[in-house]
């Protein structure tokens, strides 16, 4: 099991068997979106923030 850090709050993460480089995870501490940049080392970055365009 690979083990990260959170950038957002420093807050230990495992990332689960099965996880994907490029997945958006979700920091259980702070709920921010991480994305899987690389899996060996383990290693997450905030995720971009998609801003919902709900249009007109
Ligand atoms: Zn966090």
């Amino acid at each position: 099991m690979s083990t990260t850090t959170c950038p957002e709050c420093a807050a230990d993460i495992e990332l689960e068997a099965g996880t994907e480089e490029n997945e958006i995870i979700v920091c259980p501490d702070c709920g921010v979106d991480l994305e899987v940049t690389s899996l060996n080392p383990a290693t997450v970055e905030l995720a971009p923030m998609e801003e919902e365009d709900w249009g007109e």
